[in-house]
């Protein structure tokens, strides 16, 4: 038998540090009583993120949206942008705030990462660069996207929120295309509580993004450019200090919950797990999107989305709607088909996964699909609805 899940299991929780240890790192904080501009503790995270990513050039924001909004403009980019519509909204956001049109192109349906090939063709001479999104930390197809944007003059942008830890052939995920952005959000694997930052390969870029992030002041009397405020505190560069720490352990034990996973869900007619072990990656397993089948599963996605709230389960729909099906962004004439992208959003489901997360629980949340599968649903159902009335607690 089967219950539901007494306390709700959501698809994520953030990782916090050992309490102790984070009110220790506040006394400092407390002593110095410099809490934000460019402080200690956020220089000496910068340091660490500088180690950890191997390259000097990396700029942090106080999240990430407004981290990609400062490098679209830092970077000079305007006209058209061609991105993806299967991904989080603000990587769209990001390109309205800076007056640039995005160019909606269809996804890959391996990787749900955008399609090189539908890039090439969406280019017109008002092209100025490519904003791919790595969705769910799997890596774009880098090569094609770097030979597009080398051949073409386009600069090749890297929405890298998912994708904190991911390594190609050895090399972190930053180091490829113009410039990457990663985003510290709480729901993210590796976080700051709020966050975000740019990793590029000009270092001149630097000095321009630390005017932009604050205020565009060159010292005490000087404004050279009018700059906006995105400067991280030292309360968020505390716990992203904290939180790096344990970065390797989270993964480890992400990466075995995947396992599970993989071999329960596997044998699911109509589940697939979208999650292509591809070689030389090494991914951050920051997402576990699966991918049903109506037909073969017997339900729905949202069906299954609504049944598995039903067992205190609460999947989320990364990504739908897709970003050109929202109302505000409706006006966008789409050329082209966005077959690949809509049959992901109708189908995708991310699944809970984060560090914490008992294999146990891995394990009923994986029978509960089969025995929806099989069709005792309604059992749950009512077993979930007297929970709710509070006949068992
Ligand atoms: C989270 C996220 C963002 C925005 O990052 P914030 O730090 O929340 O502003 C942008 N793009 C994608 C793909 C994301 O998942």
């Amino acid at each position: 038998m089967i219950r539901p899940f007494e306390k709700p299991i959501y698809v994520t929780r953030p990782f916090l540090p050992p309490f102790e240890e984070f009110c220790r790192g506040l006394e400092e904080i407390w002593d110095s009583r410099w809490l934000t501009n460019n402080g200690p503790v956020l220089q000496r995270f910068t340091q660490e993120l500088c180690g950890f990513l191997d390259t000097d050039n990396i700029c942090l924001f106080n999240n990430g949206t407004l981290a990609l909004q400062i490098a679209l403009q830092g970077m000079g980019i305007s006209g058209e942008v061609i991105t993806t519509p299967f991904t989080f909204v603000a990587t769209t956001h990001a390109l309205f705030w800076n007056k640039i049109r995005p160019v909606f192109v269809d996804i890959e349906p391996d990787t749900y990462t955008i399609d090189p090939e539908k890039v090439e063709s969406a280019i017109t001479p008002w092209t100025s660069a490519i904003l791919a999104v790595h969705v769910y930390g799997n890596p774009c197809n880098l090569e094609a996207l770097a030979d597009i944007a080398e051949r073409h003059k386009l600069r090749l942008i890297y929405d890298a929120a998912h994708a904190f830890g991911v390594k190609v052939d050895n090399k972190p995920i930053s180091r490829f295309g113009d410039l990457s952005m990663f985003s510290f959000h709480s729901t993210k694997l590796f976080h700051s509580i709020e966050g975000g930052m740019l990793v590029f390969r000009e270092a001149g870029l630097k000095g321009l993004f630390d005017y932009l992030k604050n205020f565009g002041f060159k010292n005490e009397v000087e404004v050279v450019m009018p700059g906006t405020n995105a400067k991280m505190n030292e309360v968020q560069a505390l716990m992203g200090i904290q939180v790096l720490k344990y970065l390797d352990e989270t993964i480890g034990r992400r990466a075995r919950i995947s396992e599970l996973y993989r071999k329960k869900l596997g044998e699911i007619p109509g589940i697939r797990l979208a999650l292509p072990p591809s070689p030389g990656v090494q991914y951050n397993y920051a997402y576990l999107p699966i991918e049903v089948d109506e037909k073969e599963f017997g339900m729905s996605r949202d069906g299954l989305y609504e049944k598995l709230k039903e067992w205190n389960v609460h999947t989320r729909r990364y990504f739908y709607p897709l970003i050109c099906d929202y109302p505000c962004y409706r006006c966008i004439p789409v050329n082209g088909s966005l077959a690949v992208a809509r049959r992901a959003a109708d189908r995708i489901l991310t699944l809970p996964i984060y560090d914490g997360l008992a294999l146990s629980e891995v394990e009923t949340i994986c029978d509960i699909i089969t025995a929806l599968h099989l069709g005792s649903g309604h059992e749950a159902a009512s077993f979930a609805s007297e929970v709710e009335a509070g006949k068992l607690s």
